[in-house]
């Protein structure tokens, strides 16, 4: 197939979430530049004449009262029934660094985020499964993260880049890269929470690595039919928290940090090129080899997969750049 008609779930749905406005005691209040019209529309101040604003539409926008169960019951919770019959699905945070991203995708203990909400889903779903039906599941984890175009294994400390292959069947694979199988909830929190608490950890120490490298957990839930002859069928979800989206070019980075940022940008970039090809409904080529991340994403980003896009963004005046070139990619030809 791959011809000219694209079914409805090869499109990236685009969620834009605005986080609420926060200025420090001390800072001059000089109000938000961002406005949220309604559950679609929002508008920014022009730059060229504050006086107006520009619009901009996309299949949900979040505004900045949404709560954490708001976001997963709209963006993610409707897509996670297809990774139980051996579809695959990703969900990643797109947006400039401080707009909200490891808030959405993580959150806290008082306000947990996607990932936890998603891996608790999973399970209840997976205990919800008629036995009539004849399928045995198993569900597993995977945690890793791309940095400077490197595949690195964030369950195995200190493991080296990893390759990315591609099997017969069109499955994208990554040798050596550690799989846990999972039971429970508590199974994954004992695995995820040493990893992503290393990683932010080590991430002060390494000038905000984690806002430079795409973190990426990795929910795989296999089935195997009870009869002869056991057909097996797998289902992944990703679950991205995607680097900072600032152009770093324009902060003044120099050296390592600017090699870092050129790397960054490229798997951004990419992935814009991937979501508007993929959006555009023409058969024009994905480049889906062009960085790690689309290469890695590839067989859980369009074709028959579900896929969501949640663009964060801020409400202050210092994210207006980086916010009007976040909701240009999010919006892509949906300019008003
Ligand atoms: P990013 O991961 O994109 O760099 P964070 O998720 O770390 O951004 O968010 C930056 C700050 O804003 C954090 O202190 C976070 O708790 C807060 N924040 C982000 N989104 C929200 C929200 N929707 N409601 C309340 N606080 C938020
Ligand atoms: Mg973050």
């Amino acid at each position: 197939d791959g011809g000219t008609k694209r079914s409805s779930s090869s499109r990236v749905r685009v969620a834009v979430r605005l986080r609420p406005y926060m200025c420090k005691p001390d800072e001059k209040g000089e109000g938000p530049c961002v406005r949220g019209l309604d559950s679609q529309n929002l508008e920014i101040i022009n730059w060229r004449n504050a006086t107006e604003t520009v619009k901009y539409h996309f299949d949900v926008f979040h505004g900045e009262q949404t709560s954490q169960q708001e976001v997963f019951l709209a963006s993610v919770k409707p897509i996670l029934p297809h990774i139980l019959n051996g579809q695959n699905a990703s969900v990643f945070a797109y947006g400039p660094t401080g707009a909200g991203k490891t808030h959405t995708m993580l959150g806290s203990s008082e306000q947990p985020g996607v990932i936890p909400r998603a891996v608790c889903e999973v399970f209840k779903l997976v205990k919800a499964k008629d036995v009539d039906e004849g399928w045995d599941y198993s569900i597993g984890m995977s945690y890793l993260e791309i940095y400077n175009e490197k595949v690195l294994d964030l369950l195995s400390p200190g493991s080296q880049d990893l390759p990315i292959r591609e099997d017969k069947d069109k499955n994208i694979l990554i040798p050596g890269l550690t799989h846990m199988a999972i039971s429970s909830f508590s199974d994954y929190e004992k695995h995820f929470i040493p990893a992503s608490l290393n990683r932010t950890t080590a991430s002060t120490k390494l000038n905000q690595r984690s806002s430079r490298s795409h973190a990426i957990l990795l929910i795989k839930v296999v089935r195997t039919q009870r009869a002869l002859p056991h057909r097996q069928q797998t289902g992944k979800l990703y679950l991205v928290d995607l680097a900072g989206s600032e152009d770093n070019r324009r902060t003044g980075n120099q050296g390592i940090r600017l090699k870092e940022s050129g790397a960054i940008n490229l798997s951004l970039f990419t992935l814009s090129k991937v979501v508007d090809s993929l959006n555009a409904g023409t058969a024009v080529r994905v480049p889906y080899r062009d960085s790690k991340l689309t290469r890695l994403l590839q067989d859980s980003l369009g074709g028959s997969a579900h896929s969501v896009m949640i663009t964060n963004i801020a409400p202050e005046y210092k994210y207006y750049f980086d916010t009007f070139s976040a909701l240009n990619f999010a919006a892509k030809s949906k300019l008003i």
